[in-house]
């Protein structure tokens, strides 16, 4: 390849931030399963400590093979740096650290995953953070909720479990004229359907378990730096534009510049807070993403197609799938997400909840569990499984009512998946 060629996404989703190990010439990015590096002299473990030089330290503030993910996905978004970590959930808590105070608040779409709404509501009120939920079919909703309080935006590209498209670069105008930055949960589109940074955003999430991953096999998150924020502007975000005692003073901002953020999460969240990547999951999440342009290619195909089928299915009353041309969400999917609609859908049972629950007991193929973007084709009932303790009224706000089934959809043959869910159907 000539220098000056940009490689595509195949190419990068492949050799982003990997080379052969040069000491044993390993062509597979090696496990570094150590909890420590040595230091070359008393120099440099100082440089290192001072933020004066990169390097290894400790697996906790980073680690090589947590490195090439990070390289990876920061390459797949147009990001300038990432950071890998334990979960998704801790990818969203170490986000909003670096961004808030007690007190403080951000703005966030009523339409999340389910455990995002769980943490919003009533873990982050332990540090003093306050969600302020906005309509996510109304950017002028998200206007509305803005205070002087407001340190950031939170919406998900494709809405877990809703299929909610949303209108990213309107909600980051918005964010622009607030002054806050626009964080995205990219989880469900990944950066081969949907790239937030080039509509606005500021800062990407990832829960890596999921479509990233791919093989359900690791729970790991992932924060990438857009380099898009000015966090100096106005003196709100002290974590990145004021003197750090214990780095001798250092302004992260003046500093590091286009990838401060990525940085103050790594030496001040990630080192205080802890929820380090293990170096195997990072392995085989960064081996996960070597396939993500084929499999969402095929996970997108598939997915279409129950679509379809089950739209004309005549125990079914309605399907949310952004793919199908009828869709409410069909032509923002059609800008954000122009090669396909991810792999997970909901659709209403005529038969409601008895209906369902047979459905999810009917099926073989298809796994029932609490998870999404497997290989593996996956079928939940939220009624009688994560929505269980809330009301009728609570289930159906949520998108969760007595008749909802929640695919995702593996890469299975397509005839097993269908037939599968014709027998789950008449078992219904
Ligand atoms: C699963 C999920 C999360 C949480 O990620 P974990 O890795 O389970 O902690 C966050 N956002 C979305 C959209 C998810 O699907």
């Amino acid at each position: 390849m000539s220098d000056d060629r940009k490689p595509g996404f195949a190419t990068l989703s492949i050799h982003a931030g990997a080379q052969p190990d040069p000491t044993t010439g390993a062509r597979a990015t090696p496990i570094y399963q150590t909890t420590s590096f040595v230091f070359d002299d008393v120099d440099h473990a100082a440089s290192l400590f001072g933020l004066q030089a990169f390097g290894n330290i400790y697996t906790r503030i980073g680690n090589p093979t947590c490195a090439v993910l990070e390289e990876r996905i920061a390459a797949l978004e147009g990001g300038t740096a990432a950071l890998a970590v334990a979960s998704g959930h801790a990818a969203q808590v170490l986000a909003l650290h670096a961004l808030m105070k007690p007190g403080d608040e951000f703005v966030a779409s009523r339409k999340l995953y389910g455990g995002s709404i769980n943490q919003f509501t009533h873990s982050f009120k332990n540090f003093g953070w306050n969600v302020v939920w906005a309509d996510p079919d109304e950017p002028g909703s998200f206007e509305a909720a803005i205070s002087p309080r407001t340190k950031a935006i939170f919406i998900e590209s494709i809405a877990n479990p809703g299929g909610v498209v949303m209108d990213i670069a309107a909600i980051a105008e918005v964010a622009k004229r607030a002054r806050v930055p626009l964080i995205v949960d990219n989880t469900l589109a990944t950066p081969y359907l949907c790239r937030p940074f080039e509509h606005g955003a500021d800062i990407v999430l990832h829960s890596a378990t999921k479509f990233l991953g791919g093989h359900g096999n690791s729970i790991g998150g992932l924060i990438v730096d857009g380099g898009s924020f000015d966090w100096s502007r106005d003196g709100r975000y002290p974590m990145l534009s004021e003197p750090r005692p214990e780095y001798g003073g250092m302004v992260l901002h003046e500093t590091f510049g286009n990838f401060a953020f990525a940085i103050a999460v790594r030496v001040l969240g990630l080192r205080d807070l802890g929820p380090a990547l293990s170096p195997f999951n990072a392995f085989l999440l960064a081996t996960g993403i070597e396939t993500l342009p084929l499999r969402m290619q095929r996970h997108c195909e598939n997915a279409l197609k129950v679509a379809e089928h089950l739209s004309h299915h005549d125990k079914v009353s309605w399907v949310s799938y952004a793919g199908l041309a009828g869709d409410r969400y069909h032509g923002l999917a059609k800008r954000y997400c122009p090669k396909g609609s991810g792999a997970v859908m909901t659709f209403g049972l005529k038969g409601g909840y008895d209906a369902g629950v047979a459905m999810v007991s009917g099926v073989k193929l298809f796994s029932h569990l609490a998870n999404i973007g497997d290989t593996r084709s996956l079928i939940i009932h939220p009624a009688s499984t994560t929505h269980r303790q809330l009301s009728d009224a609570q289930k159906t706000a949520a998108g969760a009512g007595p008749e909802v089934v929640r695919l995702s959809v593996g890469l299975e043959d397509i005839g097993d998946i269908l037939a599968d869910l014709d027998q789950g159907l008449a078992a219904g």
